[in-house]
């Protein structure tokens, strides 16, 4: 009897309702398209974003969805017309779903891609589960060679693309250049480890914790400042000779954080906008209109795991330093309690063992 139980299910982390969750048996996903790959996830992760949807702010995610969008994993089983994956292949998935051939991927676009994008624990099940339904798999999962390090691979999922592509590749990172980070979550520390790759003179990181301040200085930030005197615009002014910084990275998704990168931006910047915004912010066009700025938004298109897998193999970048608590999947309610109260446990990212 228990055999064929756990044969058929599986536990998976659903969401319920606003403020609820729970770790549930679940049915095994199976293939449902030619396409799909069902990988056996091996470790996972949480999202800010997760917490949005706990909240109810992302009405796309349903109530019953199993969350999660970040994960590694080994192939299980794949769909008659998926080529590039076989069973008992060790894979990263990405946390965009791409078909590869729309008008959209055809433009690397893959955030906006007709039959996929970001639907990953959100508008279908996600890697919070023993096993996952991986839709164009061809082009949504990458090959995770032997001896890699599956922990720092998490990373890629998400977070460090995010950080890379909406930050530093949108807000035009140079080598000699200022960049001032406002918010040093596990996104605003994925932007400052891969603003380095461009060595600009100056990282200024902006948050109102002081740990995560301390963690940003040994990734690399050149000063950090606390926000929550209020007087952060006036800081950063001063550091920058009144000039303001060459490139503004938003990563945190309120007015407050939107209208410090207006303040601090200097002619000819670029802010970059990484978070997610739930409200509307004043864009100051009567201090703006010319300053020769540009502002950049983006969701992550993941475009460029190839390339960072590369930086993290040979270990130009190690994204392990973000890991800060890890749980098993029985024990996934504690570890979202951990990031969820992350100014108290000081977590950033937090590796699930599945
Ligand atoms: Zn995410
Ligand atoms: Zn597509």
């Amino acid at each position: 009897m228990n055999k064929i139980v756990s044969a058929t299910t599986m536990k998976a982390l659903v969401y319920l309702a606003p403020g609820k969750k729970s770790l549930e048996e679940r049915p095994k996903p199976d293939l449902t398209a030619p396409t799909d790959a069902i990988v056996k996830i091996t470790k996972t992760t949480i999202c800010g974003t997760d917490l949005h949807i706990l909240k109810g702010d992302v009405p796309s995610c349903q109530p019953g969805r199993i969350l999660g969008h970040e994960g590694v994993g080994i192939v299980d089983k794949v769909g008659s017309a998926v080529t590039m994956f076989k069973p008992g292949d060790h894979v990263l998935i990405s946390c965009v779903s791409a078909c590869g051939k729309c008008v959209y991927c055809r433009k690397q676009m893959y955030s906006h891609c007709t039959t996929g994008g970001w639907i990953l624990g959100n508008t279908i099940d996600g890697t919070q589960a023993e096993f996952v339904r991986i839709p164009h798999a061809d082009n949504s999962l990458y090959p995770i060679p032997d001896g890699a390090d599956e922990e720092a691979l998490v990373m890629l999922s998400d977070i460090l693309p995010t950080g890379f592509e909406c930050g530093v590749l949108n807000g035009k990172v140079q080598p000699g250049s200022t960049v001032a980070i406002v918010g040093s979550g596990p996104i605003g520390q994925a932007a400052l480890l891969t603003a380095q790759f461009y060595s600009p003179a100056e990282i200024i990181m902006i948050d109102l914790d002081n740990n995560r301040l301390e963690v940003a200085k040994r990734f690399g930030a050149t000063t950090t400042v606390n926000s929550a005197d209020g007087k952060a615009a006036e800081t950063v002014m001063a550091m920058t000779e009144k000039r303001g910084v060459d490139t503004a990275i938003e990563a945190v998704g309120i007015p407050a954080t939107f209208e410090l990168c207006q303040q601090i931006i200097a002619p000819g910047g670029t802010i970059a906008n990484i978070g997610v915004h739930g409200k509307k912010v004043d864009l100051h066009l009567e201090s703006l209109w010319d300053r020769n700025i540009s502002i950049t938004t983006r969701l992550v298109d993941t475009a460029t795991i190839p390339m960072l897998f590369k930086t993290v193999s040979s270990r130009k970048i190690d994204p392990k330093l973000l890991i800060t608590h890890r749980f098993k999947l029985d024990n996934i309610l504690d570890a979202y309690e951990t990031f969820g109260n992350a100014a108290k446990t000081k977590a950033l990212k937090v590796i699930i063992e599945a």
